[in-house]
């Protein structure tokens, strides 16, 4: 059964998927005394002689984005999750500091999208960070762009005009100094020394996963309108599609909430709160059925939404963590599932929407960006890899899906180490240190890699299989061959069966020959005069 305390974290991190969400002190980046002069928008607190649409329209269109009254502003559009968000932070409030140093007049502002999410979808925000300016009175804005958010460039191209007359400009400009960040929670640099140690267990990994999909449901789909472009609304429904037939029964429920949505698929894109009706039933059933899919394995909801293996200390981290977890269990999924199907999925499909699926929701923008990248560039070989031909079946074949996925994802794992090296200022990751942030670690499997960095294929899937799939699931057994760099594949169940026909079928033949002999003599008495003889 399900504990209560256990409940009653899983009915807070339902609550905060529902109000587009993550709740509790993580909401804001900018939110401590350390950010100052970067003003967060908080969310305020209702007044009693307030109703509930003023309060609404209060929090949706707040008095610093109106252009009535303002000076110059800029304003930062972020989610905490994103994790370029978390490492653009201290650029920000060191330009802030700078600027308003020298003119006072200029406000810095940050938005958590994740909290107003109307603000940012009424400002066609798109990905973020997005950082924009707004001038005297102006309450439109323009882009910023990120790479141009330094002491220099906005005084340049934003300010000059407006700063107190007596401030030495050059001297202002030469202000821009390297930034040093201190490494945050779940930083690659940490993982060199944790060596991946804190493995999700497969419950967790399907709670992550889920939590992720319904996040994104909720704050990634209709980003800038209540309708979906015909693109994106097909990126949309070939993506759901595809996870309904990719998703293992262990998260039958997110199989279920895909199953109405595409039930309602034409009324979805067009509305997005049609969708948001299908996922409030969803949380009020689990609600009234005081329990969840997770009824028997419930993870250690450790922070609301995502477990602590994916959250690490910084719950809002959770989201790309389980969105990485979902992409894998798809496509291993797809290796299981094509065994049953008559007509399988192809990789290249497969691969197509996920790329899609990144391109119009995926609001990391520079995430998304290196993403599509790789996938343009068919990186790890992607355009010889997988292939558009259903016909052309067969698990060696379809394998090649989590084994590329895999390997887009260490190469992000190894990037993201090195630029925060870069950003720290220490030198380039070592061999050793590149070793210790691939998935998984030589700990963990030592059959999967080789000592020059290279590594068995078999012995990945079947890692990658153990760990993304579920074990009482398992239609297959494999072998790992030691010496051979094979993998045995046979379906017990249909071998027994196999096996059950086989002797059946001996037992018949046996009987139908004996019957035969006795007829034949019956019948032509052609042994009689053998018969008598040998009596
Ligand atoms: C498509 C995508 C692109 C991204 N691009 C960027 C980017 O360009 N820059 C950036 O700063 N952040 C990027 N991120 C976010 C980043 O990859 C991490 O999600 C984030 O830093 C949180 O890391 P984590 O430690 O929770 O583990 P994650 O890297 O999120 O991994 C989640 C879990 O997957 C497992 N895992 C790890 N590696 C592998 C692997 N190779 N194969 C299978 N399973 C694995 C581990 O169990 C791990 O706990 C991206 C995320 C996604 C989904």
């Amino acid at each position: 059964m399900i504990s209560k305390a256990r409940f009653a974290a899983l009915s807070l991190f339902l609550t905060g998927l529902t109000s587009n969400t993550i709740s509790g002190s993580k909401e804001y980046l900018y939110a401590d005394k350390d950010a100052t002069p970067v003003i967060e928008f908080l969310k305020p607190d209702k007044i009693k002689s307030e109703s509930d649409v003023q309060y609404k329209l209060r929090i949706r269109h707040p008095n610093f984005l109106e252009g009535k009254g303002n000076g110059p502003r800029f304003v930062e559009f972020y989610a905490p999750w994103c994790p370029h968000c978390q490492h653009f932070k201290p650029t920000y409030i060191d330009v802030a500091r700078k600027i308003t140093d020298v003119a006072s007049n200029v406000k810095f502002y940050a938005v958590a999208c994740t909290t107003h999410y109307d603000i940012c979808k009424d400002r066609g925000v798109k990905g973020y960070p997005t950082i924009k300016y707004f001038s005297e009175g102006n309450s439109t804005g323009t882009l910023v762009v990120r790479s141009q958010v330094n002491v220099k460039d906005l005084m340049k191209n934003y300010i000059t005009a407006k700063i107190d007359s007596n401030t030495d400009t050059d001297k202002v400009m030469k202000k821009d100094s390297k930034i040093i960040p201190k490494p945050y929670h779940g930083s690659q640099i940490d993982k060199t020394v944790k060596t991946h140690a804190l493995t999700n267990a497969n419950a967790n990994i399907y709670h992550d996963a889920t939590s992720s999909f319904i996040y994104a449901l909720h704050n990634s789909i209709f980003m800038t309108s209540k309708t979906l472009s015909n693109s994106e609304a097909d990126a949309f429904e070939t993506w759901i599609r595809l996870l309904s037939k990719t998703l293992p029964y262990t998260m039958s429920d997110t199989k279920n909430t895909i199953l109405l949505l595409l039930d309602d698929i034409t009324g979805i894109v067009q509305n997005e709160n049609i969708m948001l009706d299908i996922l409030k039933e969803r949380i009020s059933s689990q609600r009234d059925k005081k329990t969840s899919n997770y009824e028997n394995d419930v993870p250690d909801i450790a922070s609301e939404g995502w477990t602590a293996a994916c959250a690490h200390s910084v719950p809002a981290s959770g989201y790309t963590c389980g969105l990485w977890e979902l992409f894998h269990i798809m496509t291993i999924g797809l290796v299981e599932e094509n065994y049953k199907l008559s007509k399988p999925i192809s990789t290249m499909h497969a691969a197509e929407s996920l790329n899609k699926y990144v391109e119009h929701f995926f609001a990391c923008e520079e995430c998304r960006t290196n993403f599509m990248d790789m996938y343009d560039s068919c990186s790890f070989d992607r355009c010889n890899r997988l292939n558009w031909n259903e016909t052309k079946h067969g698990d060696i074949h379809w394998k090649q899906l989590p084994l590329w996925l895999w390997e887009v994802h260490n190469d992000v794992n190894m990037r993201l180490m090195t630029e925060e090296k870069i950003r720290l200022g220490l030198p380039e990751p070592t061999f050793k240190e590149q070793q210790a942030v691939v998935w998984p670690s030589k700990n963990d499997c030592q059959v999967c890699w080789n000592d020059d960095g290279t590594w068995q294929e078999n012995e990945v899937y079947f890692y990658l299989y153990q760990h993304y799939w579920p074990t009482d699931a398992r239609t297959v057994a494999y072998v790992s061959q030691k010496n051979t760099d094979q993998i045995l594949i046979t379906s017990k169940n249909s071998l027994s069966r196999y096996l059950l026909l086989c002797i059946a079928m001996s037992l018949f033949a046996l009987w139908l020959t004996v019957r035969t002999r006795k007829w034949q003599k019956y019948l032509t008495g052609y042994h009689k005069k053998a018969d008598d003889c040998c009596v």
